[in-house]
This record gives C-alpha cells, structure tokens and sequence, in this order.
C-alpha cells in the first residue's frame, strides 16, 4: 500500500510529495556523529525554505555494523527493500566487511538498484586548504558510468582453472598470442556496452542542458583500447547527435566542417553554437585529461567517463577543491528513480566517537539530494551556510590545521553553527 508520504516515477520524472520519507543509513566509524550533525542542518533548512509546508520524515533503515550487530547481516533484506520502495535514500560511510565471501556493501547496494551514474559535483568555496593557485577555477560534474568496465568484477586468479580455460580459449579459439606470461596471468574482463555508455551519457548531457552548463567532455583511452573505451566515445557522440541535435554541438561537426570547409569556417560555427548557448560536445584522452584538470580546469565543466577513469578522475579532482572532508556524490538510476546520496570518504575509525571531523561531505550530499527532489531552496541554505562558516573561518580540525588563523569546531559545533546561520539568515 502506497503511504502519501512515498516518492513515485510517472514518466520518467519524479513525484515528490510535501512530507517525502526518507530512508537514512547513518553509517559506521564517524557515520553517527556526522550524521548526527547534518541531520540538524537538513531540518533547519528545509523548515526555513518552506515554512513547514514541506518536511522530511527520516526513517532509519539499518546497514554496516549497525545493522550485523543487530540482525547478524550486513545489509538485511528490509534496508533494499525500504531504499527500492521510496526510491531516495542518504547514508554515512559504511565499513567494508573483512573476509571471504563479503563484496562492499556500497557496490552490492549499486548492483542491486542497478546505480549506473556515480555523479560527483566538485567545485571549490573560499577558503579551503588547497594544493592549486586558483582552485576557484575548478567547477567539474563528474558522471562515472557505475556498472561496467574492468569494474564489472569479472577477475580470475592466476593459476586458476577459469583463468586457464580463458587464456586457452583466447588462444586456441580466438589466435590471440598477445597474453605475454599466459601461464602465470591472471585476467580480468572489461565490458562496455553501447546501451550502458547511453543511459549514462545521457544524463550527463540533460544535465548540461538544464542547469545550463557549457560543455560535456567524453574522457576515455579510445586511442589504445580502441573498441571499450573507443566505442564509449563514438557512442557518446551519436546519442548526442541524434537525441539532443540544435541543443548540442559536437567536436566531431567542428573537425568535419574544418576539414570541408576550412579552420575559419569551424570556428565561426563555434562561436555561433557558443553564442547560441548550445552545450558543446567533446571528448579528451584521460591521461591528458589529468593534466588538463591542473593546468586548464575553466575549460571543462560536466564530465562522462567510464568506471575506472571516473575513480581516478573523481578522486584528482576532490583533492583539487580540498579532498575527501568536504566532496559529495551520489548513485542514480535515472531511469527507475533510485538514487542514494552519500559521504564519500569511509569510515575513518580511528575517529570514531571524537566529534572532531568534517560534515561537510554528508551535508553536500545532502544539498544535492534536495535539489534532486526539487528542493533547490534548502539545498542552497546548506551550500550558503557551510560557505559561510568556511568564509568566517569557523572549521573542523581537518580544516583548520591547513588554515591561517582558523578556529577548530566539533562536528556536532560546526553543524550548530550552520543551523544557527540558516535560522538567521
Ligand atoms: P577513510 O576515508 O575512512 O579515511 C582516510 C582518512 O581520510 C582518515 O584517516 C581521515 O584523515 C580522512 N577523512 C575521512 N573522512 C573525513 C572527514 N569526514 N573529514 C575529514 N577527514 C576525513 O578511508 P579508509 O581508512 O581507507 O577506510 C576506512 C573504512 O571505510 C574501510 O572499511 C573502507 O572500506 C570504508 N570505506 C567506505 C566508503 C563508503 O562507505 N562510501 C568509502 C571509502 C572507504
């Protein structure tokens, strides 16, 4: 039975009641003081953004060692049922469980809801500890296809009779004579699929369209693993192509006209499609995307790249704007609705029970969930607010060893701090 309080999809846009329940992990580690935190934050905004008329009813649902001390599982069957049923859901860091037989919680909750965008927004407030002299150049959404690639888990031990079989048939059935040591490899398999770059690519462009941002850049390896990461490019440039026409313009037009018509006629076209505010298409070699992000991050803006890229490019890029205390993310499956917005650092056990490090990611996890929602009011008093505390210097320790003349909050002080500036504000 639908409770009114039970966010739907009715085509393909979500339906978000007044009084929306929301299923909440609060996590292991530094899980229950973080969220404890943001949870007050979340509250005071959403109470100042709409007066009471709106309001989120938290419901916990139990994972991590929170939920094995209780029920003997790590994940209970009745916390995927709770996230399948009310589509969104928040939560904490989890611990990865040791020992055999065990995936992460975290990659068995994106299998499962089939999350195929890993979306990280990485911009930069004022103030923050960073390595770069102009931090407040980088302003990136990463969209890191989630369920594919070398990441799909399909890995055979060396040695083992399924690596053996493997490397025989490739051998035997297929002439590959490119394993160097075929008797000591160990393999693995990585599948890329037109319909996974889609979905993913997709969303990545419909973003740039709404929110109105310049540029979606494919970052793939295209040039040496010409037909994975090579088709993930092609792909991304037909679907852009043909589901976005007038809305986009691609790369591939501009070196299409250069070479009919010449550089001066690509780069009228160019500057017209710019003008015109159409989202341009392009795409870069990761390896030199790396070296981009640093020496010319104002040039990119929403990213698309594949699983392992997108790991290696969300975690640059964090670092870029002041790490791992203060980058939010989330996984989302556009399609179904399913999205679970989280930390993303881990547990940070040695930690635990100290009240000392930062909310920050949780509580902009949580500001994107609101807009996620259609709540962009009380998205924009978190983001105000921890702006704010940044701006005056009032920070949790992992901030304020790194900055000039700072003071050191507690978690639970710098969330009150929040709470007090969104009251006020
Ligand atoms: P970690 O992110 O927990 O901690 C590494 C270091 O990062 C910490 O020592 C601390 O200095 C810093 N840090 C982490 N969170 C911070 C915060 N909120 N504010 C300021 N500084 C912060 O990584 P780890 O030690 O490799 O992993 C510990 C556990 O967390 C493992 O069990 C791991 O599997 C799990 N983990 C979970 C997630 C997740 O649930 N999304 C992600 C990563 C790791």
């Amino acid at each position: 039975m639908k409770h009114s309080g039970q966010l739907t999809m009715k085509d393909g846009k979500l339906q978000v009641p007044d009084q929306p329940i929301i299923p909440f992990i609060e996590g292991d580690g530094i899980g229950p003081e973080i969220w404890a935190a943001s949870r007050k934050v979340f509250d005071a905004a959403v109470q100042k953004a709409y007066q009471g008329t709106r309001q989120v009813i938290w419901q916990e649902t139990l994972a991590g060692e929170k939920a094995y001390n209780q029920t003997g599982t790590w994940l209970p069957e009745a916390t995927l049922e709770a996230i399948r049923t009310h589509l969104v859901a928040i939560k904490g860091p989890l611990t990865t469980p040791i020992g055999g037989g065990f995936r992460s919680l975290n990659v068995t909750l994106r299998q499962e809801l089939d999350l195929y965008i890993c979306y990280r927004p990485v911009r930069y407030f004022e103030g923050v500890p960073s390595p770069l002299k102009h931090p407040e150049r980088t302003d990136m959404q990463i969209f890191r296809e989630n369920t594919e690639d070398i990441y799909a888990g399909i890995e055979f031990s060396a040695g083992s009779d399924e690596a053996e079989k493997l490397i025989a048939f490739l051998k035997d059935e297929l002439g590959t004579e490119k394993i160097r040591f075929p008797e000591t490899s160990a393999i693995g398999i990585k599948p890329v699929s037109k319909e996974g770059t889609e979905r993913l690519v997709r969303g990545a462009i419909d973003q740039a369209i709404r929110q109105k941002r310049k540029s979606v850049t494919l970052v793939h390896k295209g040039n040496i693993m010409k037909y994975t990461e090579g088709g993930f490019k092609q792909w991304g440039y037909d679907l852009a192509e043909r589901e976005f026409g007038d809305q986009v313009f691609t790369w591939q037009t501009y070196l299409s006209t250069k070479e009919q018509e010449g550089p001066e006629a690509a780069e009228n076209l160019l500057t017209r499609a710019q003008q015109d505010g159409k989202v341009i298409i392009k795409d870069r070699i990761a390896d030199i995307f790396l070296q981009e992000i640093l020496i010319r991050p104002e040039q990119y803006d929403v990213i698309a790249t594949l699983n392992l890229n997108g790991d290696y490019i969300s975690d640059a890029l964090a670092a870029q704007v002041g790490g791992i205390g203060i980058a939010p993310g989330a996984n989302m499956n556009l399609q179904s609705g399913h999205a679970i917005f989280e930390a993303t650092h881990g547990t940070a056990p040695e930690y635990a029970g100290l009240d000392q490090l930062n909310p920050s990611s949780l509580l902009l996890s949580g500001a994107l969930m609101f807009d996620y929602l259609g709540w962009p009011e009380a998205a924009a008093y978190i983001t105000d607010s921890i702006a704010a505390a940044i701006a005056s210097k009032k920070v949790t320790k992992d901030f304020a060893d790194q900055m000039d003349k700072a003071e050191s909050l507690k978690c639970s002080e710098f969330g009150n701090l929040l709470v007090e500036w969104i009251e006020k504000a």
